[in-house]
């Protein structure tokens, strides 16, 4: 049973269709990475699957339950964006737990949890520190922090690491990839750096203009690409 299903979802913006039925099946367990040019619609359809936007066709499953018409909060899914949102005025502590506070759990549990996520993340030594006194790497560890401390069932990352220069981008997949493993979670991470697609993917998404062009291993995409478009966004000669 795939642990989240995408099934043949539509997205319209007033009267323009920018997903034109779109399916993916994430296995339990699995990373898969969608990728493709800006404004091909992977931020949109993230946002479908965290339910921060409404699907105009079709259906989004988390382990065989339609999530169509549960709240953000309701979904069991975290989602890890870009510029990492974390909350100035809060310490990284108060950080990582604030997803926790506001949905109602106990100080005491919310404070274990906390604890043990800066473990995992090597985070202990920062946990009264501020945001602005953090490295780039730290602050995305923090915004991590924040994502598995609901220990949800699914990840999904808005180009997690897009804001970070070469080095520390290169330091972070590999630290990214090393944790999601550990945790053995299901995840959808969107990208438009196809370094990092064939590098960190179980599975690679190729997306354009809200379609599909072809879904595969990146040694699949490499030996078997199905078009000119894929082969050259990978980076293959045509
Ligand atoms: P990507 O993340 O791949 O760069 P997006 O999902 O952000 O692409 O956008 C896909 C398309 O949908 C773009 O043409 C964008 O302009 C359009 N779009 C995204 N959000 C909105 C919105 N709230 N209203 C109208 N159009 C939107
Ligand atoms: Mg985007």
């Amino acid at each position: 049973m795939a642990e989240v299903a995408i099934r043949n979802v539509r997205k319209s913006f007033g009267a323009i269709e920018v997903l034109h039925g779109v399916s993916v099946d994430i296995a339990d367990g699995e990373f898969v990475v969608l990728v493709g040019p800006s404004g091909c619609g992977k931020s949109t359809l993230l946002r479908m699957v965290a339910g921060l936007e409404k699907i105009t066709a079709g259906e989004v499953a988390i382990e065989g339950h339609p999530i169509n018409d549960l709240p953000p909060k309701d979904r069991n899914i975290a989602m890890v964006f870009q510029n990492y949102a974390l909350y100035p005025h809060m310490t990284v502590r108060e950080n990582i737990g604030f997803p926790l506070r506001m949905a109602g759990t106990a100080p005491e549990e919310v404070a274990r949890r906390v604890e043990r996520a800066a473990d995992t993340l090597g985070l202990k030594p920062l946990l009264d520190r501020h945001p602005r006194h953090l490295s780039g790497g730290q602050r995305q560890r923090v915004a991590m922090g924040r994502a598995i401390v609901r220990q949800p069932a699914a990840f999904l990352f808005d180009e997690p690491l897009s804001n970070l220069d070469a080095q520390l981008r290169a330091q972070m997949r590999t630290e990214l990839k090393e944790l999601l493993q550990t945790l053995g979670t299901t995840a959808l991470y969107v990208t438009h750096d196809q370094v990092e697609a064939m590098t960190m993917a179980d599975r690679v998404v190729v997306m354009r203009d809200g379609v599909i062009e072809q879904i595969g291993t990146p040694l699949d995409l490499y030996d078997r690409p199905v078009n000119t478009f894929v082969a050259r966004f990978i980076g293959l000669p045509s």
